[in-house]
This record gives C-alpha cells, sequence and structure tokens, in this order.
C-alpha cells in the first residue's frame, strides 16, 4: 500500500453547491495533524457564483 498518495477532491459552495476549486491533499498527513480520523475540509472560500466568500466543503470527484 502507498503511504504517500495524495487524494484529489473538489470544494463545494454550501451555498449555491457549485464546485468552484479542485485541490489534493494527503490524508495521512492530516489525519496526523488533527489526530482525528475526520479529515473533511471546510474553507471559507470565494464562490463566483454568490461572489463572496462562502463556507466551502470537501467532495469528492465523481
Ligand atoms: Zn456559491
Amino acid at each position: 500500500m502507498a503511504k504517500s498518495k495524495r487524494v484529489l477532491f473538489q470544494l463545494q459552495c454550501t451555498v449555491c453547491k457549485s464546485k468552484n476549486y479542485t485541490n489534493s491533499k494527503n490524508p495521512d498527513n492530516i489525519a496526523l495533524k488533527r489526530k482525528s480520523q475526520d479529515t473533511k475540509l471546510n474553507l471559507k472560500k470565494f464562490c463566483k457564483r454568490c461572489r463572496k466568500v462562502t463556507e466551502h466543503k470537501e467532495v469528492k470527484i465523481a
């Protein structure tokens, strides 16, 4: 099993559900930093559809 695999995900606006950003992460690093199994990200990002900064949540790329 690869130890340093990075996972691609998108950040989806929680207001309009628009997927505005694509990002990648190393789930192992995040799990270590947060000392938890929950590696989901929630970030405040600018949404071009809402035209303001909104909460974005991590979603898997289909
Ligand atoms: Zn939005």
